[in-house]
């Protein structure tokens, strides 16, 4: 199964595709993941990457489809992934349609989070990040269980730089400006599919399998 998780930042594409890697069994390529790895380890790529992640701005196009273009081929994405964070414009959008067509693959599902401006805006002020492990907490909804501290390795978690106020308002412009425009190009595919991620996490949950459930089965 190859779906792609479409949604705003904030909107909790991360935190589901957690859950659905470990139900499925199948990747979670996360591109801002990836983009975070490379800017950490000081390679030419996270340098040209860091400036524009810094503002809320998308890197370029190419940068984030070679990203693509090498990690869908490897082993472990043979039995299918979940896209979190790409697509983001349509141009990425119709490479990954290409990248598919020539690897004779195709989409199972485009997985449309639903969540209000509100909920977005509480979840990314929230949103607090181990930088040693990578585990995504809320200082709201999902705590350490030691206040700042991180369960799994024991550092301080800290706000993503781009989760702070100035940048978020950007993210959210840039995301209906250029990612917006997906959901018309992938309900036109007939592959999109809207899920209300609202309530409570093991309802929420329960509407995403159901969906996922619904595409397995044609
Ligand atoms: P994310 O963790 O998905 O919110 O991504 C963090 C940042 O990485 C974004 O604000 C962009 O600067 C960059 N980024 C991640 N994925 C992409 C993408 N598909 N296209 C362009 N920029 C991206």
């Amino acid at each position: 199964m190859r779906i792609i998780l479409l949604g705003e930042p904030g909107a909790g594409k991360g935190t589901y595709s957690i859950e659905l890697v470990k139900r499925y069994g199948i990747p979670q390529i996360s591109t801002g993941d990836m983009l975070r790895a490379a800017v950490k380890a000081g390679i030419p790529l996270g340098k040209q990457a860091q400036e524009y992640m810094k503002k809320g701005e998308l890197v370029p196009d190419s940068l984030v489809i070679e990203l693509i273009r090498e990690r869908i081929k490897q082993d472990d994405a043979s039995k299918g992934f979940i896209l979190d964070g790409f697509p983001r414009t349509v141009t990425q959008a119709e490479s990954l349609e290409k990248m598919l067509q020539g690897l004779k693959l195709s989409l199972g599902m485009v997985l449309k989070i639903e969540v209000s401006k509100a909920l977005l805006l509480k979840r990314l002020s929230g949103r607090r990040v181990c930088p040693g492990c990578g585990t995504t907490y809320n200082i709201d909804t999902m705590r350490p269980q030691k206040e700042g501290i991180c369960d799994k390795c024991g550092r301080e978690i800290v706000q993503r730089p781009d989760d702070r106020p100035e940048t978020v308002e950007n993210r959210l412009v840039v995301y209906q400006k250029d990612t917006a425009p997906l959901i018309e190009f992938y309900e036109k595919k007939k592959l999109l599919r809207r899920v209300n991620c609202e309530g409570e996490f093991e309802d929420v949950m329960g509407r995403i399998y159901a969906a996922m459930e619904e595409v397995a089965k044609v």
